[in-house]
């Protein structure tokens, strides 16, 4: 610690800066020492590997603690504090510290880790369901290509997976001191030990079947199991499903996420469902039976008469089916007003119109009444 640089000063930025201030200091200063900017200019490679080792701390809020801590106790101070870091032991910390830095700007997958293998990557794959099929539930195949672990050798790569013997570069520990050129500049760190990829062996006699890799591209194929209820933020997970770890490690998982297809005349919020469905005006006057859509068929909905546009129905028990219980189906009415009359039939509408009253129609009687009381003015039926 005693020849760093102080962090704050290195990007000029208050011990108080927020992690935007932070960032945005970072991203300026990143910007100017950029080698790419600076071909051949050492000073701005060394002073750019200082920015990013910076922000590689202070933009970590855990990190950053520790190290506010060390700055303040500096008797504490050594590599050994930095071990603390993501409660890595020995020198894990500075490992973290180093794929954070490709982590910032994306794109540098896979960096190896020092503890030895590395996992393999996670595999998510989109499933298209139709909206029925998301709420009952259903079987749908899963077809995609993996890198599977090699099964002659279990992965490892060595011919019968023991061809081994001990990496000399690194003697077995997986972990070397190196140099290495980024677009970051030049960086000495510990890492993974690039001749054995940090697994300690060194393979003496290649497995023939996947040609020492410890995997082989497939097309996986298998059929999945969708429980009833699902929706666009649901997700499966099949573990060691997703990609062969490069060195033969754990492999990752597949993720399944759905998409579901919108239905025509059905929408969903979580387990309740909702139709807006339209009855003719004589129905809403006198009441009647009418067919709504449900999940698995048509359901017969009493209207009674006197039925306000608008209204809305409450179905219980028809909704979706899910592990919290199910939901309901609700059934908004609407009066599809006839948009064309015969002359006979308008004469028959204008002759109803005239037996009716003022006092019969609940609404139209109140809003006589509100309007009168505030502006004096009478209103008749309208
Ligand atoms: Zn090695
Ligand atoms: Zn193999």
């Amino acid at each position: 610690m005693a020849d760093k640089k102080n962090y704050y000063e290195v990007l000029g930025v208050d011990k108080k800066a927020s992690q935007d201030e932070i960032k945005s200091a970072y991203r300026k200063l990143a910007k100017k020492y950029h080698p790419d900017f600076n071909p051949g200019d050492k000073d701005a490679a060394e002073k750019f590997k200082e920015i990013n080792e910076a922000n590689s701390v202070l933009s970590d809020e855990e990190k950053r603690k520790q190290y506010d801590y060390e700055l303040e106790h500096p008797d504490m101070g050594g590599m050994g504090g930095f071990s603390g870091f993501g409660g890595g032991g020995g020198m894990g910390g500075f490992e973290d510290i180093f794929s954070s830095m490709f982590g910032g700007f994306g794109g540098f997958g896979g960096s190896a880790k020092s503890s030895g293998r590395t996992r393999g990557a996670d595999i998510e794959q989109t499933v298209r369901l139709s909206f029925l099929d998301a709420i009952k539930g259903c079987s749908k195949e899963i077809n995609y290509f993996r890198n599977e672990p090699c099964k002659s050798c279990s992965g490892t790569g060595a011919k019968n997976g023991t061809a081994f013997s001990k990496c000399t570069k690194c003697g077995g520990s997986g972990r070397v001191k190196f140099q290495q050129d980024t677009i970051f500049g030049r960086t000495i760190q510990v890492g993974a030990c690039p001749e054995c990829n940090g697994t300690g062996k060194k393979i003496t006699e290649k497995c023939p079947d996947c040609k020492g890799v410890g995997y082989t591209r497939k097309q996986t194929v298998f059929t999945v199991q969708i429980p009833a209820g699902v929706d666009n933020d649901s997700s499966m997970r099949k573990r060691g499903y997703g990609q062969a770890s490069p060195n033969g490690g754990e492999s990752g998982d597949l993720y399944v996420y759905f998409r579901i297809e919108p239905h025509k005349l059905l929408k969903r919020q979580d387990k309740d469902l909702f139709v807006t469905v339209p009855i003719s005006f004589a129905t809403a006057v006198s009441g009647g039976k009418i067919k709504v859509p449900g999940i698995d068929d048509v359901i017969e909905l009493t209207i009674p008469a006197g039925t306000a546009s608008g209204t809305r129905f409450q179905i219980r028990g028809k909704g979706v089916k899910t592990v919290n219980g199910t939901g309901s189906l609700y059934v908004t009415v609407e009066i599809d007003v006839p948009q064309k009359l015969s002359r006979d039939q308008a004469k028959k509408l204008a002759e109803y119109e005239d037996t009716i009253s003022l006092k019969s129609c609940p609404r139209m009687s109140q809003y006589s009444n509100d309007v009168s009381s505030i502006y004096g003015a009478k209103i008749d039926k309208q």
